[in-house]
């Protein structure tokens, strides 16, 4: 028997996506183990095993969420109504120290799966055994852990706990871990671009001397890194006012991105590079700008406490010149920085990640 396949179709996506500029690190992506689909379906830990990583929870290097599936309110009125159910956690918060402080016996499952749809366990309401999926709600001493969306200082807190979404929240603080979760991966691969879409895009970023819209950064030495964006998000509309270039950072950073992650090698360089090129931040809504989101709830924290304006990316040298180290986020009078990975020891320098800072400077 003959089988006739008329494979042009796959063989133009194939050609569209390596000529196409890449909004996901395919790297990470080829990376993918066992572990990214148990983490997806939902794993049973202990406590003292997960690894906690700036204040964020982590297994395998991978950031996950934490829940209790076995609930005390009936599991039809938690579906009904999240706010009955137990909180998930997205931080190393108060109630998971008091947990393990009393060393509680609970079914602890971590995963990375972003729908926001659990499955629950319980009595239901007519005292019958029972399993669903429900939403739960986020616990909220780990939105005040890490400032979430500068939670402690912001009047709308309880619609920040309300609006919380874990997409969301795990771009935010990408930079801080290796892998990226599978499924924020394949949101970035269905997507929609037209045909010609590596001409097009090619074109736009020669056209604008591979310069970023958005900070100014030339990138013609790391192409690469300069994406163009579809303003109104509509990826076959290349209209020329529809198509911004911007650099991996400032697109990331546009509404609606939460499918994007810039990977913490890649977020440095841009750092570096608009140092060199001198692109500083003179006020805080430039330094909210240009600064990698993982430090981004500390630096409003920071900004409600007082804190001069920092220097975004700042490079440390030891009193004996012989230790470099770059951090995100420097005061240089103080001698306080913020890093998101772990820091050397530095004599005349407090170096904290984004989580300790709001813990110190409390
Ligand atoms: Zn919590
Ligand atoms: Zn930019
Ligand atoms: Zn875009």
């Amino acid at each position: 028997m003959e089988i006739r396949a008329d494979f042009s179709e796959l063989w133009n996506q194939v050609k569209r996506l390596s000529a196409a500029p890449v909004e996901f690190d395919w790297v990470a992506a080829a990376q993918l183990d066992p572990i990214d689909i148990e983490l997806l379906e939902g794993r049973e830990v202990r406590l003292e095993d997960l690894d906690v990583i700036n204040g964020l929870l982590s297994v395998d290097g991978r950031q996950v969420l934490l829940y209790i599936p076995d609930q005390f309110s009936p599991v039809d009125v938690v579906q009904a109504s999240p706010d009955k159910g137990k909180r998930f956690h997205v931080a190393d918060c108060k109630t998971l120290a008091d947990m393990r402080g009393k060393g509680r016996f609970e079914r602890y499952v971590v995963t990375n799966n972003l729908t926001g749809i659990f499955p629950i366990s319980g009595k239901n309401s007519r005292g019958i055994s029972e399993e669903l999926d429900s939403r739960l709600m986020v616990c909220k001493n780990c939105l005040d852990k890490l400032n979430y969306q500068n939670y402690c200082h912001d009047s709308t807190r309880s619609h920040i706990w309300q609006s919380f979404e874990i997409a969301c929240f795990f771009e935010t603080y990408s930079t801080s871990f290796p892998y990226l979760p599978r499924n924020l991966t394949q949101r970035a691969i269905g997507n929609d671009y037209t045909r010609d879409w590596g001409d097009v895009s090619t074109n736009v970023r020669r056209h604008c001397g591979f310069k970023c819209d958005g900070c100014g950064l030339n990138l013609s030495e790391h192409r690469h890194l300069l994406h163009v964006h579809h303003v109104n998000g509509l990826k076959q509309d290349n209209s020329s006012v529809n198509l911004r270039p911007l650099c991996a950072d400032c697109h990331r950073k546009q509404p609606l991105h939460d499918h994007m992650f810039i990977s913490m090698k890649d977020m440095q360089l841009l750092t570096r590079l608009r140092r060199q090129q001198s692109i500083l931040a003179g006020d805080w809504t430039q330094v909210l700008e240009l600064a990698d989101l993982s430090v981004r709830d500390a630096l409003m924290h920071a900004k409600h406490r007082g804190f001069e304006v920092p220097e975004v990316g700042y490079g440390l040298v030891s009193q004996d010149r012989v230790t470099t180290f770059d951090v995100e986020i420097a005061w240089k009078q103080r001698r306080v920085a913020i890093s998101v990975t772990d820091a050397p020891v530095m004599a005349d320098w407090t170096i904290v990640s984004p989580a300790d800072f709001i813990r110190n400077y409390s």
